[in-house]
């Protein structure tokens, strides 16, 4: 319900000092009358025609009026018409005075709007008596209509009441809150101007959060519509009537502002009148004022400054649950996009990302105009990140010298975040001509173990815009980017790191394979060189050979005991060459790949059975004793008899060669057959001899390996320690492998006097069949 209601009276009946209007012609009768009514105690306005009498009434409204019935001009029924039309002096009771008798001017008196007559010649008693008696009818009327309007207007303010009540409640957001409240009042009570001022966070001024002014002439900047600036009045202001009221905490009313000196006029709010401001606080603390401004005089009656303090303190209340409300929703804010910065700046290692991440998120917890993430470097700090700046290239080489004592130096030392509320009032503050100027500037270090790594640095555009909650968010906020910048920074470093560790293996690769290259070469040239000489060496060692056989029979030499131990010695040697020809044959095989396998089913038994009859001799000569343990039981294997008649007869010589005489040699084999694996033949060669030093036991596989010194071989195939080519072992190694086994060799060490001995081990597949 809207009804537009200015009481200006109280409700309760009073005497009131009543004013009548007496119009009559005759200068005589209006003479005695007005002595009479004066001093009966009333106000008396007089006019002697029905135009002059209209015109009165328009500024000074009596409380009733004697009219003359017969006059000149306008008689006094046209008279009591035209008021009874007119809206402003229809209620004014009019009391006719005439001296027509008949029933018909009574009549015609009464449908004119008349409230009754007297007859003149008058009877100034009873004038009297009838003046007063609707007086006190017209006072009654008017207070039931007064009491008529309170009550209206007290089921708005009750109306209104709970209507802010169930605002304040249900809306938490501040500013939609304060906007549906002034709206509210104001359309309820139909005031001209209704505005909530709260204090700016250095509670040094008022700023106009909102209002409701329908009728203003135009718009008057508002904190919440985000206008810049809103309207502000200092808090000391000596002649602003909200100032006052925050300052003292208690009601102002100024009944009429042209006459009041702590009226501050608003802009657009020319017809302001009279104006109530009403402080909102909690206890003692001030948190804002309710201003409310009238077009009319005097337009607040007690009652009005009750009802509406009560709202006041109602909205007050609102007020600071919306803050409580704003606050708790900042801290749950925070915790969430903590956690959430904590899982993607933790999930980021890259260094170029992560500061842009730090400012995005960031913006969701504390707004800001400008951001930047800066990093020191000596006595600089540079930017690696920006947000809100202006699109120029200059961005991204931002940097800010550190000088003595200035807010970075200061922050880097303390290491505390440092809040500046006017940058352009610090002394010394280094200002980035081509940005714009943002008031506040809040800088918070990143410390990261201990260490200010920099900084980030946030603007907003207006004075003291950073709040300490804005500081601590920041704060909680830093120290986890922080931690991801050292993560990246450290990430950066180790992918740094292995890049170089690639580049080094690469290098180190590349030259291998040169190396490998090289050597390939050298071993291709070697092989030449054995395949060339073994060539030329075995044609002419055949023909010494086939000389020496027939000089071995000829009578001449074998009836000479002298000579024939020569030729003997001759034909010993060839065929150490020739044997020596043909290692180097094999070799020449196994090194081209070129040897040729006719593999057969072969008890191996077989095979070291034939090589040992063959050393049977030497074994004698050199006191051993040769074991071979039974080798029945062992698979028959699919191999070239004549290969690895070599092997066995290589090793086995060999066996003989580095044991000293009187030693012994065991073979020995066994069937390895797990399941994962194909089945193997292993076989061993164990002698009771020098033994092999472990950093031998593979080079002695190579050809022409030897250990020891050539010189101290001695010749002989089988004789103690009898000197080689070094060739045996590689063409052992050679055939073995080319079988798909593999050969190796187990020995505690080289020893010549106590003999640790050898074993030498082959292994060979069990082909199925
Ligand atoms: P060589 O012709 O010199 O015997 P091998 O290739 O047969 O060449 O052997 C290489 C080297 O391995 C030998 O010079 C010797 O030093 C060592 N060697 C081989 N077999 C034995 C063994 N049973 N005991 C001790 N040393 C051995």
């Amino acid at each position: 319900m809207n009804v537009a209601l200015r009481s200006h009276t109280s409700v309760t009946s009073k005497t009131y000092e009543h004013t009548i209007l007496i119009v009559d012609d005759n200068p005589t009768n209006l003479g005695v009358l007005s002595d009479y009514l004066r001093d009966s105690g009333f106000r008396i306005l007089v006019a002697r025609s029905g135009e002059s009498a209209l015109k009165k009434v328009k500024y000074a409204t009596p409380d009733l009026i004697l009219l003359d019935v017969m006059m000149p001009g306008l008689n006094g029924f046209e008279t009591c018409r035209r008021l009874k039309a007119d809206e402003t002096t229809k209620e004014i009771p009019v009391i006719f005075m005439t001296a027509l008798a008949e029933p018909e001017d009574k009549v015609e008196g009464f449908r004119v709007g008349g409230v009754d007559y007297v007859i003149k010649p008058l009877h100034h008693a009873e004038v009297l008596a009838r003046v007063t008696t609707h007086l006190r009818l017209r006072d009654l009327t008017k207070d039931l209509q007064e009491q008529n309007l309170q009550l209206q207007r007290t089921t708005v303010q009750l109306e209104t009441s709970s209507q802010v009540a169930k605002q304040a409640t249900s809306i938490l957001e501040l500013d939609e809150l304060l906007e549906r409240v002034v709206q509210l009042i104001q359309s309820q009570f139909v005031y001209y101007f209704v505005g909530i001022w709260l204090p700016n966070r250095l509670q040094d001024a008022l700023v106009l959060q909102t209002y409701a002014a329908p009728t203003a002439t135009g718009a008057i900047p508002k904190a919440t519509a985000n206008q810049r600036p809103a309207v502000h009045v200092p808090i000391e202001m000596e002649n602003s009537i909200v100032a006052w009221v925050f300052r003292q905490g208690e009601q102002y009313v100024a009944e009429d502002v042209s006459l009041d000196p702590t009226y501050l006029a608003l802009d657009n709010l020319p017809d302001t009148q009279s104006e109530l401001a009403l402080p909102l606080h909690i206890g003692s603390e001030m948190i804002g004022i309710l201003d409310i401004q009238s077009n009319q005089l005097a337009a607040f009656g007690a009652e009005d400054k009750i009802v509406l303090q009560t709202l006041a303190d109602q909205i007050a209340i609102a007020i600071r649950n919306a803050h409580l409300y704003k606050r708790e929703q900042g801290r749950r804010q925070l915790s969430e996009s903590l956690e959430q910065t904590g899982r993607v700046l933790s999930g980021s290692l890259d260094l170029h990302q992560t500061p842009g991440r730090i400012l995005q998120l960031l913006a969701d917890v504390v707004p800001y105009e400008r951001g930047a993430v800066m990093l020191q470097y000596d006595q600089e700090l540079r930017s690696i990140a920006q947000r809100g700046f202006p699109d120029d290239d200059r961005v991204k080489e931002l940097q800010v010298p550190i000088r003595e004592g200035d807010v970075f130096d200061q922050m880097l030392s303390t290491r505390q975040p440092i809040v500046v509320d006017d940058v352009t009032a610090e002394a010394g503050w280094q200002q980035v001509i081509w940005l714009p100027v943002d008031h506040s500037w809040l800088g918070v270090p990143l410390i990261s173990k201990y260490r200010v790594m920099g900084m980030i640095s946030l603007t907003r555009r207006e004075v003291a815009a950073f709040t300490s909650d804005d500081v601590t968010l920041v704060l909680s906020f830093a120290s986890q980017a922080a931690v991801a910048l050292e993560n990246a920074n450290l990430y950066a470093e180790i992918s740094r790191l292995n890049e170089d560790l690639e580049q080094k293996v690469a290098q180190r690769t590349q030259e291998l394979n040169e190396a490998y290259q090289v050597l390939e070469r050298l071993n291709k040239a070697k092989t030449d060189f054995i395949d060339v000489t073994s060539h030329e060496l075995r044609t002419p060692l055949s023909v010494i050979r086939g000389y020496t056989q027939v000089l071995g029979i000829m009578p001449a030499i074998t009836h000479n005991a002298e000579i024939k131990d020569l030729l003997d010695g001759i034909v010993n040697g060839v065929d150490r060459l020739h044997q020596i020809v043909n290692l180097m044959l094999d070799v020449v095989k196994i090194d081209t790949a070129a040897l040729n396998i006719h593999p057969e089913p072969t008890p191996i038994e077989v095979v070291i059975n034939e090589v040992v009859a063959r050393l049977t001799k030497a074994l004698q000569e050199r006191e051993l004793t040769l074991t071979v343990e039974p080798l029945e039981l062992l698979p028959p294997l699919e191999i070239d008899p004549d290969l690895m008649n070599k092997v066995f007869n290589q090793l086995i010589t060999n066996a003989i060669k580095y044991t000293p005489d009187g030693g012994s040699i065991t073979i020995s084999g066994r069937l390895i057959s797990a399941k994962a694996s194909q089945p193997m033949v292993e076989l061993v060669i164990q002698d009771t001899g020098i033994g092999i030093h472990p950093s031998h036991h593979e080079q002695i596989f190579e050809k022409f390996y030897q250990t020891g010194s050539v010189a101290l071989h001695s010749t002989g195939q089988t004789k103690f320690k009898g000197g080689g080519p070094g060739l045996g072992l590689a063409i052992v190694r050679g055939i073995v492998s080319a079988h798909g086994g593999r050969v190796w060799v187990e020995s505690s060490g080289h020893d010549e006097e106590n003999y640790p001995g050898s074993q030498f081990y082959i292994q060979l597949p069990v082909k199925q069949p």
